[in-house]
């Protein structure tokens, strides 16, 4: 399969007019992707049936989080400083302006990828890399988790499609509460993590993911996901 012409940078600008040119055609994104590792049945019923898994209960504290974390983030592009909160954790200075929107085309099959990023730094020396905000209830472990990996390896990979040169790492921002004076605002710990990125591997899941949706054949359901054996069991019982 060949991935053809990349959409270049000036389409991060107008992302939603292009979005609107390209309605026909098939889009993922890195949570697409990642639904197509962690289950391919559920990746194919969705895009070739329209049928969605149940999303059960969204927790509202990661968005909210993210909303008042970008804004802050805002404040300091085009100071030249970097945010307090991660000064001396990271390296450049925020992207200005931030590429927010990015996407990939291959016109041969007519898909889209496409990503919008949290944050990406600028080294001043043609570089960049991805940077995204992740909250959680607890301190990263040292590794990294399989989702995250693959989340940058895209976005590296849409940072290259779109001219915008990595040097194949990009930045988790771990927010975290942690014990204090709760009264005196309440304590999160900052932590930065760099993930070495790859987005050959990106290519590769995405050129995977497309070959299975033009499939004819329904994958087979997860072993370890409980919601088909809840459909199954629930079938049983009859009406
Ligand atoms: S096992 Fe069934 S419900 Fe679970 S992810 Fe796969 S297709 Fe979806």
């Amino acid at each position: 399969m060949t991935l053809s012409r990349p959409i270049l940078a000036s389409s991060i600008l107008c992302y939603d007019e292009l979005i609107m040119a390209e309605e026909k055609a098939l889009k993922l994104s890195p949570n697409s992707l990642n639904l197509y590792r962690e289950c391919p049945r559920c990746f194919w019923l969705q895009f070739n049936k329209g049928i969605h898994r149940p999303r059960g209960i969204f927790p509202s504290l990661p968005g909210g989080m993210d909303g008042i974390l970008k804004t802050y983030f805002d404040e300091y592009r085009g100071t030249g400083h970097l945010p307090p909160i991660v000064e001396g954790k990271l390296e450049g200075q925020l992207m200005n302006p931030l590429a927010k929107s990015l996407m990939y085309k291959d016109t041969d099959l007519q898909v889209i990828l496409f990503g919008k990023l949290d944050e990406a730094l600028d080294f001043g020396d043609g570089t960049y890399a991805v940077v995204d905000h992740k909250t959680r209830g607890y301190a990263p472990k040292e590794e990294i988790i399989e989702a995250y990996q693959l989340q940058m390896d895209v976005y590296d990979f849409l940072m290259r499609q779109n001219n915008l040169m990595t040097k194949n790492v990009a930045y988790l921002i771990y927010y975290y509460p942690t014990t204090g004076q709760l009264h005196e605002n309440f304590p999160f710990e900052v932590v930065v993590k760099s993930i070495t990125t790859n987005p050959e591997r990106a290519r590769q899941v995405f050129e995977d993911a497309v070959n299975l949706l033009r499939s004819d054949e329904i994958p087979h359901a997860s072993k370890t996901c409980e919601y088909c054996g809840w459909a199954k069991a629930m079938n049983n019982l009859g009406d």
